[in-house]
């Protein structure tokens, strides 16, 4: 068992003294930031839950016991808004053969016409929100491949996790097929019926430059609308300039006066228009109320790779003109050892500081924590995301006391406390998946 570097009090009622938080991540104000938008503050749990938030040595030593954190950055618990627990640590059965988009949709295909029994969805799906536990992540919204029978598959298993999960972590799910597939009535009725019956009132599908893209969405709109769903969409996973489904959405939005949440992965051909084109499509994104989420790691993994060419294009959106233009913008994890991203493990913290290498989000003003926490909390409908008085005491303690000590090293000794005790960190062995592995390939 390993609960991390901090020696918290055994006691209900307890202080948190001399941490650092973001200070775009506590709710309320009085809390001055240093140049790294951090508050030095003291916190007091009571009963599994933050008391009090005080600015650091304010109140005067009390009879409860005290944890002294010297300083260190304390996040609350993060939030993953875009994943595929029902793909994860596929890779030693079906790997990437080239590293490429297109391998990795053969790839991942393959392997879920032959092996996506419930029994294998079920097991790489908790083990995945095993690692993400111990990380320190409090929500996770996966896509489900949501074709055929696969449906009647991964719909009931995901319904089943989130219960066993309920009170560890949120999980939620959004349905991921081909955008020509809406235009198949029989698809979109068994793909509703799913949503209602074990989902979480989200809808979507992938999106790309077909001839009927806008009949396709029309369709999903005008479902969403009729059953009171948002939608979460899969966008321009595509180096190609010519890939502008996005605009399409935020136009369909528009046309429906859609008035649910909207939430878009990836959008990486947006990074690679002219700046006209850039410009007017982010004010519609703006207009429509469309959030996004670029996802840094698999983007960098996917995009722009040729064989025996070095890459020139780190595959990302243009997030800070998103972001300047008020557009709401997170980061997540996306995929975890399969086809899509040989790597990663729903670790926050990774994505967060490879996100601000990758996007260069350093130099560029403090609030970036936003994006792995209250920003996907919003999007998600839930509370998570934040420090706030009254909120159950579910915190991520490090010894890094800025962001160049935070981001140099993985944090790998971090506490994470869950209603303000901390929990186990020791992370699944892969070889628990070992006899999942010898499956068809
Ligand atoms: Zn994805």
């Amino acid at each position: 068992m390993t609960t991390g570097f901090a020696r918290l009090p055994d006691a209900s009622a307890f202080r948190l003294v001399d941490l650092r938080l973001p200070a775009c991540l506590i709710e309320g104000e009085g809390f001055p930031a240093d140049r790294d938008g951090l508050a030095r503050v003291d916190l007091a749990i009571a009963d599994c839950r933050i008391a009090a938030i005080e600015p650091a040595g304010a109140s005067a030593e009390g009879t409860v016991p005290v944890c002294d954190l010297d300083g260190g950055i304390a996040l609350p618990r993060l939030v993953d808004c875009h994943t595929h627990l029902d793909k994860g640590h596929i890779w030693p059965r079906r790997p990437n053969p080239d590293g490429t988009f297109a391998g990795a949709l053969a790839a991942a295909g393959g392997d879920r016409e032959a092996n996506w029994s419930a029994r294998d969805v079920r097991a790489r799906m908790d083990f995945a929100l095993r690692c993400a536990f111990a990380h320190g992540t409090a929500a996770v919204r996966t896509h489900l491949d949501s074709l055929g029978d696969q449906i009647g598959i991964s719909w009931p298993v995901h319904a089943e996790i989130r219960a066993e999960w309920a009170g560890r972590i949120a999980v939620q799910a959004s349905p991921l097929f081909g955008a020509e597939e809406a235009l198949d009535p029989v698809h979109m009725a068994a793909v509703v019926a799913a949503v209602k019956a074990h989902g979480d009132g989200l809808l979507g599908c992938v999106t790309y430059m077909i001839p009927e893209l806008d009949r396709a969405l029309d369709i999903l709109f005008r479902a969403a609308i009729e059953n009171g769903f948002d939608l979460d969409f899969h966008v321009d996973e595509s180096n190609d300039p010519a890939a502008r489904s996005l605009e399409r959405i935020a136009d369909a939005a528009l046309r429906h006066r859609f008035e649910g949440k909207i939430l878009c992965g990836h959008c990486c051909s947006l990074s690679l228009q002219a700046p006209e084109d850039e410009a007017r499509i982010i004010a519609k994104l703006r207009e429509a109320g469309i959030a996004v989420v670029s996802l840094p790691l698999c983007n960098m993994y996917l995009q722009d790779r040729r064989a025996g060419r070095t890459p020139r294009w780190r595959g990302v959106t243009a997030l800070h003109e998103l972001k300047a233009a008020g557009v709401p913008v997170m980061i997540a994890s996306d995929n975890t050892r399969d086809p899509f991203y040989a790597y990663g493990d729903l670790d926050l913290v990774e994505v967060l500081r490879e996100g601000t290498r990758i996007l260069q989000l350093d130099h560029s003003g403090p609030g970036w924590a936003n994006a792995v926490a209250r920003t996907p909390a919003q999007v998600m409908g839930i509370e998570a995301g934040v420090v706030a008085v009254g909120a159950r005491a579910d915190l991520l303690l490090t010894r890094a006391r800025d962001w160049t000590e935070f981001f140099s090293r993985p944090q790998a000794d971090r506490s994470v406390l869950v209603a303000g005790r901390a929990i186990d960190r020791t992370l699944p062995d892969y070889r628990e998946l070992d006899h999942l592995m010898g499956q068809t390939s």
